[in-house]
């Protein structure tokens, strides 16, 4: 038995894989010199997560080495993550360098691999001569792959070949998912428009405190409004879900945190849909508000988006502070009515603070509601008025 288990512990550690909860890390900063917005996926692997958490660091310090010249200089790094059969296929994106990275992982043989383990030797003549006149080896190509197709980033630009061009070394097989839609029964929740009413905001996220933060709203009867990255909503499916079903509501918060009053008009539109497109696809939902990241409008957002702007009037400083008390203890002394407050639901701390402050509002007569719930109240109070 006891030889059985250690065989089993030996096989563990050397899969170093199993036990590995999948997630994205977000890093979001901004000072007077710079703006950062990091993504990055947690995978299955330990040993691929130490290659793509190194590269990352080493971009990021290179970054902020950079001397900024009294211009605010901005880091984005975000990513793509795939399962393909056996191999996790991570591809890095950066604004700071430029270039495109790729991890290929095998995990039945646990390391990453080259152009040269999935192609033959015949299908790489073929890749040659269709990259003609491209300097690469196969150790340096920074390639990744789908059921359908080979993208070879090469030279800032993007090759994207038919797998059924080539032979292939490996059998992939793919299994296609019942694509169920997901339905749910719109809670409507009774809020008298007589009584405070005060709507909590969550930028950033979803992550894992996403889910926590929905049954801590639960308990309390009460909701808020989730400003969410169109790059992590296939990761938390389910948090998503859960949040939709117990009356909660989904904003859009951008793909990956661009600083969109510096992009061209496209690349803000594709930030923009792109969510609305994930958000649509995976839940059938479409978010009708839009939180601009680090609060910064122009015209240009304003007049194109399509979606009501949202910013907020207490600002917790939750990722500055980042002490439940003192968040918790800054914020209750200034939430009045009509307020819409800013918290992320990516720190625990933020979590922590939720546990003082919701209990303390209710308390204290507050309702706590979605952006659009606090909306119709205004509007309804407004109707009153006028009458
Ligand atoms: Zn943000």
């Amino acid at each position: 038995m006891l030889k059985k288990l250690s065989i089993l512990l030996f096989l563990f550690l050397l899969c170093g894989c199993s036990n590995v909860k999948e997630d994205v890390v977000t890093i979001i900063e901004e000072d007077d010199n710079h703006i950062a917005s990091i993504n990055y996926p947690i995978t299955k692997s330990k040993k691929l997560n130490k290659y793509i958490k190194k590269y990352v660091f080493d971009i990021y310090d290179s970054f902020l080495a950079c001397p900024s010249d009294n211009v605010r200089n901005e880091l984005n790094i975000d990513f793509s993550y795939n399962k393909i059969d056996n191999f996790l296929i991570v591809v890095l994106f950066n604004n700071f360098n430029s270039t495109v990275k790729t991890f290929n992982y095998d995990l039945s043989k646990n390391k990453l691999i080259n152009i040269d383990d999935i192609l033959t030797n015949n299908d790489l003549s073929i890749l040659d001569d269709l990259l003609d006149g491209y300097d690469y080896t196969v150790n340096n190509l920074e390639f990744s792959f789908d059921y359908k197709n080979l993208t070879v980033f090469l030279a800032n630009q993007k090759f994207i070949i038919p797998l059924n061009k080539f032979d292939l070394q490996i059998d992939l097989h793919e299994v296609i998912s019942k694509n169920e839609v997901f339905t749910y029964n719109e809670i409507s929740r009774e809020i008298d428009p007589n009584k405070k009413v005060v709507a909590f905001t969550f930028d950033d996220g979803p992550s894992k405190f996403t889910s926590r933060i929905v049954d801590l709203l639960k308990e309390y009867n009460s909701n808020a409004t989730f400003f969410v990255l169109g790059n992590k909503v296939n990761i938390y499916e389910d948090s998503l879900k859960k949040l939709l079903i117990n009356g909660n509501e989904i904003g859009n918060h951008s793909f990956n945190h661009k600083w969109l009053t510096h992009v061209s008009l496209d690349e803000l539109l594709r930030q923009v849909n792109d969510t609305q497109d994930i958000l649509f696809n995976t839940l059938g939902y479409t978010p009708t508000l839009f939180r601009p990241t680090y609060g910064s409008v122009n015209d240009t957002i304003r007049n194109n988006i399509g979606l009501k702007i949202v910013l907020w009037n207490i600002d917790t400083l939750d990722w500055k502070y980042k002490n439940s008390k003192r968040i918790a203890s800054n914020s209750l002394s200034k939430i009045k009515d009509g307020d819409i407050i800013l918290m992320h639901d990516t720190y625990e701390y933020t979590y922590n603070a939720l546990k003082i402050m919701i209990p303390e509002l209710i308390k204290n007569g507050f309702q706590l509601v979605t952006v659009s719930d606090l909306y119709e109240v205004i509007d309804i109070r407004k109707g009153l008025s006028n009458n």
